[in-house]
C-alpha cells in the first residue's frame, strides 16, 4: 500500500512503573511507535491537566502526524499492541488507563469497516483532541463536515468556552 498519513491522538491518566507520570508515558509511546516503523513526522506539545482532588488523576494528551504503509485496521492493531505493552487492560472503557491511542483521521478520507470508524466519531467534541491536533495539522480537512481541524477547534471553543479538561473516550 502507498504511504498514508494519519493523525493519532494519545492520552494517559495513569503512572507507569518505568516511564513515570502520564507525560512520560506519552513520550515513551511516541518512541515505541517510531520503534515499530511508524514514521512520526510531527509531534504536538504534551498537555497535562493536574488531578482534581486527592483521589483524582492527572491527564496527559498529545497528537502526532505519522506516515505508514499500513492500512487503518493494521495500524490500529499495531497501536493496540503498543497500548497492551504499556499495561493497558482491555475492556475497562472508563477506568484509568496507562495509554490510549486513537486514530482520528487518515489521508484516505472515511473508513467504516469492522469496529473501526474514521474520522473518529467523537473527536469534534473533544478539546483535548482538537487542541493538539490543531498544532500538528491545522489545515487538515474533516471529510465529513468539510471543516479544517482549526475551524473545528474554534467552533468547539465558541460552543463550550470553558475547557473542562480531558475526559476519556
Ligand atoms: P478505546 O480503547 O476506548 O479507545 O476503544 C478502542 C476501540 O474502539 C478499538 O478497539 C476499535 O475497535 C474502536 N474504534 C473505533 N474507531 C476507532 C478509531 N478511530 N481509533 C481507535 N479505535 C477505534
Amino acid at each position: 500500500m502507498a504511504k498514508t498519513s494519519y493523525l493519532v491522538a494519545l492520552g494517559s491518566n495513569r503512572r507507569h512503573g518505568a516511564h513515570g507520570a502520564p507525560a512520560g508515558v506519552l513520550r515513551a509511546a511516541i518512541a515505541a511507535m517510531a520503534a515499530v516503523g511508524i514514521e512520526v513526522e510531527r509531534v504536538s506539545a504534551i498537555r497535562t491537566t493536574p488531578a482534581l482532588g486527592p483521589a483524582g488523576r492527572g491527564f496527559a494528551n498529545a497528537a502526532v502526524l505519522v506516515a505508514s504503509r499500513l492500512g487503518p485496521p493494521e495500524l490500529l492493531a499495531l497501536l493496540k499492541r503498543i497500548e497492551r505493552s504499556f499495561g493497558r487492560r482491555a475492556g475497562r472503557r472508563w477506568g484509568p488507563r496507562v495509554l490510549d491511542l486513537d486514530i482520528i483521521l487518515w489521508s484516505g478520507g472515511c473508513w467504516a469497516e469492522g469496529a473501526l470508524t474514521l474520522p473518529h466519531r467523537e473527536f469534534r467534541k473533544r478539546r483535548f483532541v482538537l487542541d493538539p491536533l490543531a498544532e500538528v495539522a491545522p489545515a487538515w480537512r474533516d471529510p465529513l463536515t468539510g471543516a479544517t481541524v482549526l475551524q473545528l477547534r474554534h467552533r468547539l471553543a465558541r460552543a463550550a468556552p470553558v475547557d473542562r479538561g480531558p475526559a476519556r473516550s
